[in-house]
């Protein structure tokens, strides 16, 4: 169902008043991780007011260690679809368990399938049978074939809203948290009709090389960017040392506009 022999023309995936897949750049931003009111909303408003479309926020993080932050739960579900509302943008967050599907949906437009669980294959039926789009990450040690079986096992349950998202992946290279593969964009064109996304915020882990990593996804033809932005990224519960502030957010975002179609 994902295949371009299926379906030839390009799938636009609409969310409120936004378009993923169409001529504009997607700019989704916001913190690894709600956590509190003045942080999500600050951070909603200003991303909003340099050019984001979509707000990002994690409730329930799938961390690497059990002894770090996991997340707000239902009450940054709550936060978070209330910064929406303020900012006036959907929202998207991460859901890591079958069993809080249906409560993730009551709060969020977009539902976010992390690299763990990319073969999570209960979790990716479920997520099929809601009227939610979906942004499927690609595992971190996934190839591309397997990537597009994920999003099949969504499609084929009802949900054709899959929009397919980059964010490097596990490589010998340790300069790096991890290694953005942009040829995955340029074989997905080929591949399928589906929208494809690039974070290089978790396929860099450095702040400092998310802008030309960006920028670089754009030539290679991304339909959008997500973009981890904290007020104080060296405060931040998770992920700080990946994260924009709202300086760098903003000058990046200007810079892309130079040659990106961004409304
Ligand atoms: C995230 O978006 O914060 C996240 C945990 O991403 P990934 O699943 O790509 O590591
Ligand atoms: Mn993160």
């Amino acid at each position: 169902l994902a295949s371009k022999e299926v379906k030839k023309e390009k799938s636009i995936i609409k969310v409120g008043n936004v378009s993923i897949g169409g001529k504009e750049l997607i700019i989704i931003a916001g913190p690894c991780a709600i956590e509190n009111e003045e942080q999500i909303i600050n951070t909603a408003k200003a991303v909003k007011s340099m050019g984001a479309h979509i707000l990002r926020g994690g409730a329930y993080k799938p961390r690497t260690s059990p002894y770090t932050f996991q997340g707000l739960g239902e009450e940054g579900l709550k936060l978070l679809k209330k910064a929406g509302e303020i900012a006036n943008m959907p929202v998207v967050t991460e859901v890591v368990n079958p069993e809080h599907v249906d409560l993730v949906c009551e709060y969020v437009d977009i539902l976010q399938i992390g690299t763990r669980n990319s073969q999570n294959f209960e979790l990716l039926k479920r997520v099929g049978q809601t009227d939610k789009p979906v942004i499927l990450k690609r595992g971190m040690s996934m190839t591309i074939k397997e990537w597009l079986m994920s999003a099949e096992y969504i499609l084929s349950e009802g949900n054709r809203n899959v929009i397919l998202c980059e964010r490097g992946i596990r490589t010998f290279e340790t300069a790096t948290r991890n290694t953005l593969d942009l040829s995955a964009i340029a074989v997905l064109k080929e591949e399928t009709h589906l929208p494809v996304i690039v974070d290089p915020s978790h396929a860099t882990g450095f702040a400092k090389y998310v802008p030309c990593m960006a920028y670089a996804a754009v030539a290679a033809g991304t339909d959008g960017l997500m973009i981890e932005v904290h007020p104080q990224p060296e405060k931040a519960f998770s992920d700080g040392p990946q994260s924009l502030n709202f300086n760098s957010f903003g000058k990046m975002v200007e810079k892309l506009r130079q040659f990106a179609s961004i409304a």
